[in-house]
Formats: C-alpha cells, structure tokens, sequence
C-alpha cells in the first residue's frame, strides 16, 4: 500500500465532500485534491523528477502542499516537506543535504520566498489546488529502491543539527491508521492544523485526515484569535504542541472567557514536547475536555504512544504504545538509572525509519537490530504507561547525581510568575551545573534569587538551578519547541 491510496480512496467515495479549508479559507473538495496531486505529479515528472528522488516542499501549510507530497509519492519520488521560514541559507544545506532534483516553493509573500524565487529560478505551475513555482536541479542521483521511501523528513534540531530521516510508504499508510484510530477520526471531523506539514506531527494528521476522510482546516502560521475562532466555528479534533495549548487558555484567560462551551470539540491532543502538568490542568479547564498526551518522533513517522485519560485525570504519562509500536526501556543505555526502572526508550514497528538519508554512521549509531533508540528517558507504571523524564543527552550528571531537566521544568512551572521553563547542564571545571531559563508571566515580577528561593522549598538542593535566565522569548523550533542545545550560546553574556 503507499500514501497516495488514501487520496484516490477518498476522491472516489467521496469525491464532492469538503477535503480542506485552505489558509486562505478557499474551500477544496477530494476530487479537486485528487485532480491538484495528478498536476503536481504531472508537473514535477516533465522536469525529470522520478523514482528515488527527492522533491524539496518550501511551502506553508496548504492544499497544494499536500498535493504536491502526494504528486511525489505517485511517481516513487521522496518528498521532503521542510519549514518554509528557514532562510536561504538554510535551505540551501537543506537542499544539499536530500541531493534533491526539485525544489517547489511559493512566490506569493515574504523576503524569503522572493529570494529563493531569483536563486532557483523556479517555473510557475498552476493546479487546481493552487499554484507553486517548481525550479529542477540538475545532477541530483537517484536513490536505489527509494521509491519505497514516502517521506524524507528533517528532525527538529532540538540537541543538535537536523537528521534527515527515511520513513517508509508502509510505515505511513499505518501511522496514519494508528493516529485515525486513536482519534476514532471519521468522516463526520472537522481537524484544526496549525502544526506545520513540515513537522511529523502535522504531517500524521494530515495523512488521518485523509485516511478518515475529514476536514482538515489548515492556517499557515499559528495565531491564536483564529484558533478561538475556529473553535467557536465547529472543530472536532484539535491537535497542537503544548506552546499552542498555552496561548490559547491564556488568551481566553484574558478576554475573560472562563472555557470554551457548547462546540462539537471531541478530541483536543498536545504532543511533540512535554507537556507541563500545570499547563495540561489549565488547558483542561479551558476545553471541558480531558487533553491526550501523545509521543511521538520524526523517526518514528509519529505517534508510538498516547494517553486515553479521562477529565481530571493527574496522569502526566505518554500512556499505552498506540496501533503497531512496541515500546520497550533499556536500563543498560546510558542515563539509565535501573532502581528508579528508568531507561532509554526503544520502538519497533512498520513505522521505524528506514534510516538517516545517506549517513549509515548515524543511523548505527540508533538501531539496535529492528529497535529504534529513541534518545528519550522513561519508565513503565504498574499499568503499562510510559513516563517520560527527559532525554539521554539532555541528562544533567550534577556531583555524580542524576538531575532530569523536565522535573525541574516542572517545579518551576509551578511559580505563578513562570510561563516556560527550559533546564540544561552547563560543564564547569569537571562537573555540570544546572541551569534554567525562564519566561515570565505577564505583569510577573520575577527576580533570580527569589525563584531560587522557591525552588529550594521544591527539589532537592542538587536539583536547585545554580543559575536562572529570565528572559521574555526563548530560541524556538517552528512547532514552539525549544531549541535547547542553543540556549547556553544564545544567553552566553547573561551567564
Ligand atoms: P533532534 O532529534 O534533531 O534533536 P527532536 O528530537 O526534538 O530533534 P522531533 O523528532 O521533532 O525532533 O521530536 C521528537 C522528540 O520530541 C522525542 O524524541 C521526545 O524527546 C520529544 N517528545 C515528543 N512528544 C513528546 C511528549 N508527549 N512528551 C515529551 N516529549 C515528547
Ligand atoms: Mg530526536
């Protein structure tokens, strides 16, 4: 089976339902999406593209988006969805890092855009979906057997530079299944994408969503008066990173607006980052809805576990392996710490990566045999959920004492005053110190001996940050994630 199935599937069954709601809020149907995907696939085949390929995506959240990701996989080709607000540059490595023989991108807004337009030259190409300028690269060496791969798909960077992960057509077409499922999607949902397609998460739902048949209302960037909105206008299922979360009960918060009332949302999801037990309490409140914890990785082609919790539940797990992942913990990997049964996590399923694009070093460097390292540290309760402490290479071995970052995080959350905390070891002079940075609550008066002093009363003294950054913004991932492995560089003169 491959991914595109689910595209002639849904244009056949259904072929004048509303398929999506672009950011411009024009409206498509399956077969118009059908028909844009058969374009693209045309498009990209007259400029050389075919199996084993990869087709760069520089786009936003949009229908042509997803039809040229189908319009790939149709002629065996790899597409790469990558965040359209890098800069040149950026894309630049990108682009020679997947050896990509097309580039697509948009030439409607922005510096950017208008940069890459003069530096690759790109042909403009109208579909019924949408229209994108395509530029062919010549020189770019087919993969062997890479028309099994569906996706080529960039990590986040969060501890170090982006890995470019192979995810396989069959792994897809059932992670897809396994994030339907989960949801019990159907065609009767109305799904709410803010997440970027260039991220595994979003890139999942819109494969469920397909698979299911529902309505995917996509924006291109998150704002969160339009999230409100499309509350108040019938959303069943949203899923979003807790960053997302957080703004949208502060922003309700502020416009004194105690919850959200009298909508069709069923299904509200936070995943791709760990979730603040103070946040999921607060978002809880706001939806009238118990909030899904879901664990996933860009290796993993999504979700390998989630929560199936009930309002109020004080549950902070990443709950039960979904459809087709095997979890298991290793307590030999290092940061393991046996007593506690806390270990590296460790997946196998369809779903696992097929390896990191043309770099067999990194990629032994992650499996063990058929299991996938994760990198993530956590233990199994006496119910089979799975915890999540923090991640092997962001543990912090302070005078010989483990500090996991996210229980730290987590106690300073706690503080009225603190909306996000990000926790990181600092080497000094043989041993690693801990170091946080926070954002402050609006109107908060914060100062760094005082939340010190909070702190002391909540950890044990070895967990007690040495050092605490106050800082208004900190340097994120496109999906709110924080990029953590710059946080010490970024703050360099503060500390
Ligand atoms: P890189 O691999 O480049 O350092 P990254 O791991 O952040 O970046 P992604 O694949 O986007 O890139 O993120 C997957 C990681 O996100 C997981 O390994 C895990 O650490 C974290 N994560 C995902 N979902 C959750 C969750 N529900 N709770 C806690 N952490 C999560
Ligand atoms: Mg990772």
């Amino acid at each position: 089976m491959r991914i595109e199935k689910f595209l002639e599937e849904a244009a056949r069954v259904s072929p004048g339902k509303l398929a999506v709601i672009d950011h411009d809020d024009r409206h498509y149907d399956w077969a118009a999406m059908l028909e844009g995907a058969r374009q693209m696939a045309e498009a990209l085949a007259a400029r050389g593209v075919g199996k084993g390929d990869r087709v760069l995506i520089i786009l936003e959240n949009s229908a042509v988006a997803i039809a040229t990701i189908f319009g790939a996989s149709m002629l065996g080709a790899m597409a790469s969805p990558v965040n359209a607000r890098l800069t040149a540059p950026e894309l630049q490595t990108l682009v020679e890092k997947s050896d990509a023989s097309a580039v697509v991108f948009t030439v409607e807004t922005g510096k950017w855009p208008a940069e890459h337009a003069a530096h690759w030259a790109g042909e403009p190409v109208e579909t019924s979906v949408g229209s994108v300028a395509i530029a062919a690269r010549a020189g770019a060496q087919p993969e062997p057997g890479g028309e099994e791969i569906a996706i080529l798909l960039f990590t986040s960077g969060t501890t170090g530079t982006p890995k470019g992960a192979m995810l396989g057509q069959a792994g897809w077409v059932d992670s897809a299944e396994a994030s339907r499922s989960i949801r019990s999607m159907t065609e009767d949902d109305l799904l709410y994408l803010a997440l970027p397609m260039s991220h595994v998460f979003g890139l999942a739902m819109v494969l469920s969503c397909t698979k299911a048949r529902s309505v995917l209302r996509l924006e291109s960037r998150f704002d969160v008066a339009r999230a409100h909105a499309a509350l108040k206008e019938g959303v069943t299922v949203l899923p979003a990173v807790p960053q997302m979360h957080a703004h949208i009960f502060a922003y309700a918060r502020e416009h004194g607006m105690e919850r959200y009332k009298d909508g069709p949302l069923r299904y509200v999801s936070s995943g791709g980052a760990p979730l603040d037990p103070v946040w999921k309490r607060e978002a809880e409140a706001f939806y009238g809805l118990p909030l899904q914890n879901g664990y996933g990785m860009t290796e993993s082609s999504s979700g390998v576990a989630a929560t199936r919790s009930k309002m109020g539940d004080p549950d902070c797990s990443v709950g039960l392996p979904m459809l087709g992942s095997e979890l298991r913990v290793n307590l030999e990997a290092p940061g393991a710490d046996p007593e506690k049964g806390v270990g590296e996590v460790e997946i196998r399923g369809t779903q696992i990566m097929k390896g990191y694009f043309r770099d067999p070093e990194a990629t032994a460097a992650v499996m063990d045999g058929d299991w996938f390292r994760s990198g993530d540290l956590g233990r199994f309760d006496d119910e089979g959920r799975l915890h999540l402490v923090g991640r092997t290479k962001e543990l912090i071995i302070h005078s010989g004492f483990n500090v996991y970052p996210a229980e730290v995080e987590a106690a300073l959350t706690e503080h009225k005053g603190v909306v996000l905390a990000a926790v990181v070891g600092r080497q000094v002079e043989g041993n690693e110190e801990v170091v946080a940075f926070v954002t402050p609550a609006k109107g908060a008066d914060l100062d760094e001996e005082g939340l010190r002093g909070f702190m002391k009363e909540r950890v044990a003294p070895y967990k007690v940050p040495k050092r605490i950054v106050i800082a208004d913004s900190l340097p994120q991932a496109p999906t709110g994630k924080i990029l953590k492995a710059q946080l010490l560089g970024h703050f360099a003169d503060r500390l």
